[in-house]
């Protein structure tokens, strides 16, 4: 098991980089404690695989140390790191048997035949394989030989760290979720650190109890499920986290209220106070979960018209324009009909402010 340090990482691909969009890693400088379960969530190309390969030593970053419990492994190859990871495709053995691609990775440690049966058999129990042990891996489904690899991934207890990249990309949606779930076991039961890496929130929301959000080859966010739906410190996380994202409107202030358009949305003092000390671009933020419509005018409410309407099940998603603004919000069941008029109210406690893209929040 290690804490892993990540001091001042950039990675370019080309031979001689110039300029930021050169680097696939912009600068990650980052600790990432012992035991930990993260999830590595990110549009496709912004630079998971790439900070993952650094970590397990498949690619050596352009610049800057990666230390496991404060040794500099940056040069060790990934045998010598003890650390096992899991690829987005199944990699395994296909001439050999489901029990002997599952004991592999224990045999090459030099395991006993003893322990080696008994833990090929716990995880094989784990990913539901125990029936098809015996079994040569070519003849298996998709589904059946990325478990396989997951197993392999998992099998030793003693590595530093499992790595996963979109390991359930080719399962299907139903065993996905059972998967997610055995994998939260796992971890909860084996103490190691896990890093999953996603391009979708709803895996990582679901399997971490920290979230790492990378943008354009540098993260922007590290936080649990929570402050990233409550406190997005960048837009980019307010769009990404949420569904649908965050609403943002350009404003300026007066007084205690953000003016959009000529129309005033009240603030708290607090957050009134944060713009006014802010010289950057403003914007309010508000999650569609959060902003209340209403068919007739309620206290501190200000009109708008309903664009769209529509039904998800057991919810509403809402478009409405403000004075020219689109913004989207999310209604329980048995909210209400609407017309096309009705009255936006925006709760003080949920809205944020931005400045030039990041969240403006009190220094603790
Ligand atoms: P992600 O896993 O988030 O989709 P990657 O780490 O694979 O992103 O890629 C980050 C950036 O680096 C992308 O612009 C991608 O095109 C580029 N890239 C990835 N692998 C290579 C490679 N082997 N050679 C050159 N460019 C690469
Ligand atoms: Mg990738």
């Amino acid at each position: 098991m290690a804490k892993i340090t990540l001091d001042k990482i950039a990675h370019s691909y080309l031979a001689k980089p110039k300029n930021e969009s050169d680097y696939a890693l912009r600068l990650i400088d980052n600790i990432w404690d012992d035991g930990g379960a993260y999830a590595l969530l990110g549009p496709s190309g912004c630079g998971k695989t790439t900070l993952l390969n650094i970590i397990s030593g498949l690619l050596t970053p352009s610049q800057g140390r990666v230390l496991f419990d404060g040794k500099d492994v940056t040069d060790l190859p990934p045998e010598k790191r003890n650390i096992a990871q899991v690829f987005q495709f199944p990699v395994l053995y296909d001439t050999m048997t489901v029990f002997e691609n599952l004991a592999f990775p224990l045999k090459n440690r030099g395991f006993n035949r003893e322990d080696t049966k008994k833990r090929v058999l716990e995880v094989a129990d784990i990913l539901d394989l125990t029936n098809s042990l015996n079994k040569k891996a070519a003849r298996l489904s998709a589904d059946a030989k990325q478990k396989i690899s997951l197993g392999r991934g998992l099998v030793r207890k003693d590595v530093a760290a499992i790595l996963f990249d979109e390991p359930l990309t080719v399962i299907d949606p139903h065993l996905k979720w059972q998967l997610r779930g055995k994998l939260k076991e796992v971890h909860e039961q084996s103490k190691l650190t896990f890093i999953y890496v996603t391009h979708d929130q709803v895996e990582a929301l679901t399997f971490a109890d920290k979230v790492i959000v990378m943008y354009e080859g540098a993260i922007v966010q590290i936080g649990t499920p929570q402050e990233l739906f409550e406190y997005p410190s960048h837009k980019f996380v307010g769009y990404f986290i949420g569904s649908p994202g965050m609403n943002f409107l350009s404003c300026k202030l007066e007084g205690n209220k953000a003016m959009v358009n000529g129309i005033g949305i009240e603030l708290d003092d607090s957050t009134a106070a944060l713009g006014r000390a802010s010289d950057g671009t403003l914007e309010l933020g508000i999650r569609p979960l959060y902003l209340e419509v209403h068919p007739q005018k309620v206290k501190n409410s200000v009109p708008a018209k309903v664009k769209a309407i529509e039904d998800q099940g057991n919810y509403k998603i809402i478009t409405v324009d403000l004075s020219g603004n689109i913004l989207r919000a999310r209604l329980p069941e048995g909210a209400e009909a609407l017309s096309e008029d009705a009255w936006l109210r925006f709760p003080k406690n949920w809205i944020r402010l931005f400045a030039d893209d990041k969240l403006l929040i009190r220094e603790q």
